[in-house]
């Protein structure tokens, strides 16, 4: 596979309901890639309806792997920020960390996992999933 989407349909809240989930190219909004599709509920098989304009990047599953990580950590230690992005980078290869889009996005990640804004550990989950699809 090697691309991720982000939910397109249904709204957050719906989401554990709903029998059908449409799925958008997580570049679509800054690149206008067309790539899309969908799946019943939150489970394989994923069906591509829309294919991309770019090539694969089978990199981007493990940047969001350790987003997860980061984030699993936020909520369930007091640990301070840095030592949680130190430890999470250390356990990745360098062809990972060239992709990883900076320590500063991490720290908000962090900030707004900590916040507690709705859905945002559930939305995470479900782009890990569908990437390994
Ligand atoms: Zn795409």
């Amino acid at each position: 596979m090697g691309y991720s989407y982000t939910i397109d349909k249904p709204k957050l809240e719906d989401l554990l309901n709903a029998s059908k989930i449409y799925w958008k190219c997580e570049r679509q909004c800054k690149e206008k890639c067309p790539g899309r599709g969908s799946s019943e509920g939150l489970k394989p098989p994923f069906t591509l309806s829309k294919s991309h304009d770019h090539i694969p990047q089978p990199e981007r599953a493990q940047v969001l792997k350790v987003r997860d990580e980061i984030k699993e950590r936020a909520l369930n230690s007091n640990d301070a920020p840095r030592s949680i992005i130190r430890e999470a980078l250390l356990t990745q290869s360098d062809e990972c960390l060239a992709n990883m889009t900076g320590k500063q996005a991490f720290r908000k990640l962090i900030s707004r996992a900590r916040n507690g804004k709705a859905g945002f550990g559930f939305n995470s989950k479900c782009l890990s999933q569908i990437e390994i699809l």
